[in-house]
């Protein structure tokens, strides 16, 4: 991974701090903690090089595998609505560059990061080694079907979009816990929040949203 120069640092920086109030405070994603943990991570680290002028721009942008990194928006309203505290247990489903597991990690105790393409889990892990974060976990594997062996999870993110929530995601996560995830509707793609409370799903709707596929054995059977 190549460093930016100290010019192109302080233009990062510029952009960074942009972001931030335009595309996040602007429109509602204004909780201290979250907005801290964004400024804290740079966005550049997770794109290739090439894209590194817009890695503040308000869209996704392609990475590896024919996948995309959120636009920063939605990663801060994703975080937002399961609102991790310091001391929670995260699961992030879908780790494509790694860039929404690194800003639950500075929010959360720790974060399993699950995603399908090895080699995409590896360079993220690249990445996340690079910036010295030590409460990440990579694992290699289906994450519609949740990761048991380290549930429950106070806290699941999912960035990859599904039929409906995967009952094992709902089984795994803890009571009082939060899930947010991208769900089909005959009106297309919509963010969904889900708290478990008395073992019961609540559920609220935020916004309409376009993720990639859910591929696997809770999600869909195939990439288009
Ligand atoms: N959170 C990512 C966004 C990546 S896009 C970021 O911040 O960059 C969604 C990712 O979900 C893609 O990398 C895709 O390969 C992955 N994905 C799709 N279905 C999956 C599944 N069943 N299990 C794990 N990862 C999956």
């Amino acid at each position: 991974m190549n460093e930016p120069t100290d010019q192109q640092r302080r233009e990062l920086a510029a952009a960074r701090h942009d972001m931030l109030s335009h595309q996040l405070l602007d429109r509602g994603v204004d909780a201290p903690d979250v907005l801290r943990a964004i400024a804290a991570v740079p966005r550049e680290a997770f794109v290739p090089e090439p894209l590194w002028h817009e890695a503040y721009s308000d869209r996704a942008l392609s990475i590896d595998c024919a996948q995309t990194i959120s636009q920063p928006y939605i990663v801060g309203l994703m975080t937002q609505a399961v609102a991790p505290q310091g001391h929670e247990h995260v699961l992030d489903v879908g780790t494509g560059s790694g860039y929404q597991a690194a800003v639950l990690s500075r929010l959360a105790r720790d974060v399993i990061t699950i995603e399908r393409h090895a080699p995409l889990s590896a360079a993220a892990r690249r990445v996340i080694e690079a910036l010295s974060y030590t409460n990440i976990e990579f694992v290699v594997g289906d994450g519609s079907l949740g990761w048991p062996a380290a549930a429950p999870y106070d806290a699941i993110v999912v960035a990859a979009a599904a039929p409906r929530c995967p009952p094992a995601l709902f089984e795994q996560l803890a009571e009082g816990g939060r899930i947010c995830l991208p769900v089909d509707t005959e009106h297309g793609q919509r963010l969904q929040v889900i708290r478990k409370v008395d073992g019961r799903a609540r559920v609220r709707w935020l916004c309409d949203v376009r993720f990639v596929p859910l591929v696997g054995a809770q999600g869909k059977q195939h990439d288009d």
